[in-house]
């Protein structure tokens, strides 16, 4: 007899063939648990086209309450970090614990998730806190990297095929924001990117001056040292990305190969510590 495995879906692209490989090994259901998107209206097609998938193919499905205040009372003081850090960790903890919690309720031998399919998700992270999370539960957790193989391109493929509805956004709040601007950022004249040590207030304020001279909507501040959550939260107010210094290397070549004009500009010429006092 197969093992029984819950299978915790984020959307229905990312689910579109991995159900049916596992089906081959396991009796498998989909749990489709994201307390993490917004708003309310974006999680409800989400969670459709989720149905409408698992009825074509056959899938049994589980979808439990949507609850988003789980997730904004969790993540409140990590709102305006950048996509990939704390907030994501909490987030796949969120989502995995309801996972584990009613695959032991409801007699599961095992549980995983897809959303190691994604290109922009850490895998190793998520099945570290998988692995955490079956610990706490008591339920085995199935690690796996789905994107191996050509596995997120098959889900493109396949979406394309049953026409399913692709969001440009990963789920939260934030990223929606930061999704809009960077959409500014490839419209603009050009990206300013400006690396520097350490990055305070004071030089959000004075960027978001200077992109207005310039007549640019965003651009993005790189660091070496980690900022306080203030100069965070100033960041993601002024439309500005404010992410580590190793991002840099990596934003040129997003930008270069979208054909988009950058600028590598020095923190002095954008930013005038002299006429502001940091607070911090
Ligand atoms: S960016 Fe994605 S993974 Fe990270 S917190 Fe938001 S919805 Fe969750």
């Amino acid at each position: 007899m197969k093992k029984k495995l819950l299978l915790h879906i984020c959307c229905a692209p990312d689910a579109s063939w991995i159900p049916e490989k596992l089906e081959q090994n396991y009796e498998v259901t989909c749990f489709f648990y994201n307390p993490n998107i917004y708003p309310e209206e974006e999680h409800e097609k989400r969670a459709d086209e989720m149905r409408r998938l698992a009825e074509t193919k056959g899938y049994r499905l589980a979808v439990p309450p949507f609850e988003p205040e789980k997730f904004d009372r969790r993540t409140a003081t990590l709102r305006h970090q950048p996509e990939k850090a704390g907030r994501c960790s909490i987030c796949y903890r969120i989502r995995l614990e309801k996972t584990a919690a009613y695959a032991k309720e409801n007699g599961f031998d095992l549980f995983a998730t897809v959303l190691t399919v994604s290109p922009h998700k850490r895998v190793e992270r998520v099945n570290r806190i998988g692995k955490a999370v079956a610990e706490k539960y008591g339920v085995e957790y199935l690690p796996s990297d789905f994107k191996k193989d050509d596995g997120f391109k098959k889900s493109v493929e396949e979406s394309k095929k049953y026409k399913l509805y692709r969001q440009d956004y990963c789920g939260c709040e934030s990223s929606l924001r930061y999704r809009k601007m960077f959409k500014d950022a490839e419209t603009q004249a050009f990206v300013p990117l400006v690396p520097g040590k350490k990055v305070g207030i004071y030089d959000v304020q004075s960027f978001r001056r200077w992109l207005k001279r310039k007549g640019l909507k965003t651009g993005f501040l790189f660091f070496e040292t980690q900022p306080t959550a203030a100069v965070f939260k100033e960041a993601y107010e002024e439309s500005i990305f404010l992410e580590p210094v190793k991002n840099l290397e990596w934003r040129k070549k997003i930008f270069t190969k979208k054909d988009r004009k950058i600028k590598e500009i020095p923190l002095h010429s954008v930013s005038n510590r002299d006429i502001f006092s940091d607070p911090f």
